[in-house]
């Protein structure tokens, strides 16, 4: 029997249950077509471009090693599997599942074509493996967690020694321009597996027994930066967990992943919250100003804001704490639409996920799952708590680089001799007033 792979956002071939049910066939076809449906919508952006031809490189020298290299095509997504089908005479065709909308209606349009197995690869325990009594998902995180905790954790694989791969026109890997065209941010994660791996190693042996203590401090960066390795399926979720002990620190990561799965399951059974509100209040958001141009190019006169906006625009990546503080600014202080902020993180990060993405804007925005919506974190508090020496500011924010210690967040108090030179901007908004702004229009609203 032949047997054909389809790689999508599963980049590895360890813990890859699609690709080790494929090799249970005599042959295997691994193969990856790049969706020209994807390319165009606006989650694809340049550094992702970068990454994921970085990934199918790796993953391709990874194949090569077991017996053959990726087959690669480009066109419509379900047209060219089909096809490739066809061509190799493919007995049966493995993919791992994914759970947007348009990865949903891929899948169901691949079924009716071709003898489909969808695995679980992409989560720990899958969407809908866990529910509340008479609901299909669930809605708020810590009832999830306590199921999710208890529930049957998928068992990581390995990853198959030898493949037997047939000859196949190959078709070129595809450069980063043939992804995505644009400028790149100048220092992205290395991509793929094996880089990943090794990242993950170092993790698991060092900086995770801190994370529980150490994962909100700016200047340590001392999260694991795995988002974009996890995003791409360059890791597996289950073998992160299966492998994280019980100190507090592995624990609180561990509960980090649940998040990932939480947010996975409710986009799989409402695809429709990437765009419509889980909780609506009925805001009236604005949808444009030279304040969200300020936002987007780290220009608000609020350091703490800026250093994150500028991280984001030098990594194409940007630490939780601050993806919290700047998102809460947009929605709350300057009451712009969680939507537009949502967009332009799509149009940077390298682990851009309508699921993670999407849905934790929701909940900055009190539109989600947070519990208290209508909270508008300080920024000069959460900078003096997770910043308190301002090097996270510095680092990013480099008109501001020569001020020392904390005075750094608060640049608008400095002498005016010393600020007249710095060439950063007075703050776009009076931090009290719009946050009073904002709490009257949830009230009314
Ligand atoms: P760690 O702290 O080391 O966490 C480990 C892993 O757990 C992460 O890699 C991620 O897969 C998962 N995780 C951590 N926090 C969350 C969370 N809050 N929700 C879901 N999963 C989580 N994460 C994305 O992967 N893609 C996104 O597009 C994305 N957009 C976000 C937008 C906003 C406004 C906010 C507030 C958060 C967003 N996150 C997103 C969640 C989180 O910020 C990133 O996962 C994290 O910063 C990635 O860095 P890390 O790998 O070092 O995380």
């Amino acid at each position: 029997r032949t047997s054909l792979m389809v790689f999508t956002r599963d980049l590895r071939v360890h813990d890859n249950p699609a690709l080790v049910a494929a090799a249970k066939a005599d042959r295997v076809v691994p193969l990856f077509v790049l969706d020209t449906g994807v390319l165009r919508l606006d989650y694809t952006n340049a550094n992702k471009g970068a990454f994921l031809a970085g990934c199918l490189e790796d993953l391709d020298a990874s194949l090569k090693q077991r017996g053959g290299g990726l087959v690669v095509r480009r066109g419509r997504w379900v047209t060219e599997v089909t096809k490739v089908a066809e061509e190799v005479g493919a007995d049966e065709v493995h993919v791992n599942a994914d759970h947007s909308g348009y990865a949903q209606r891929r899948l169901e349009a691949l079924g009716e074509r071709v003898e489909l197995t969808v695995h679980q690869g992409l989560t720990v325990v899958e969407p809908g493996a866990v529910t509340p009594a008479g609901k299909t998902h669930y809605g708020v995180f810590s009832p999830y967690f306590r199921a999710w905790e208890k529930a049957e954790h998928r068992e990581p694989v390995g990853a198959p020694r030898k493949l037997s791969v047939p000859r196949v026109a190959k078709g070129d890997l595809p450069s980063p321009d043939d992804i995505a065209k644009g400028e790149r941010a100048p220092d992205l994660a290395e991509p793929g597996e094996t880089a990943g791996r090794r990242l993950m190693q170092a993790w698991l042996k060092g900086g995770i027994d801190a994370y529980d203590e150490r994962h909100d401090d700016l200047p340590g960066d001392a999260t694991s930066r795995l988002s974009a390795y996890l995003h791409w399926g360059c890791l597996s979720p289950a073998e992160l967990v299966a492998k994280a002990g019980r100190s507090a620190g592995e624990q609180a990561f561990v509960r980090q992943l649940a998040w990932r799965d939480f947010n996975l399951q409710l986009l799989a059974h409402r695809p429709e919250l990437s765009h419509e509100d889980l909780r609506p209040k009925g805001d009236r958001w604005r949808q444009e100003g030279g304040d969200f141009d300020a936002w987007r190019e780290g220009r608000t006169g609020i350091p703490v804001v800026d250093a994150g906006m500028r991280q984001l625009l030098r990594e194409g990546w940007m630490h939780n704490r601050a993806r919290l503080i700047v998102g809460s600014f947009l929605t709350k202080h300057l009451y712009v639409d969680w939507r537009l902020g949502a967009a332009h993180f799509l149009a940077h990060l390298l682990d851009g996920d309508i699921a993670n993405n999407q849905l934790n804007w929701q909940w900055i925005a009190g539109t989600g799952a947070d519990s208290r919506p209508n909270r508008v974190l300080a920024p000069l508090r959460q900078a003096q708590r997770f910043d308190p020496q301002g090097d996270y500011v510095r680092r990013y924010v480099e008109e501001l680089s020569g001020v020392e210690g904390k005075a750094v967040h608060t640049p608008w108090e400095l002498p005016d001799d010393v600020r007249k030179d710095l060439d950063y901007p007075d703050p776009l908004v009076d931090l009290d007033e719009a946050r009073k702004r904002f709490l009257a229009k949830r009230q009314s609203g």
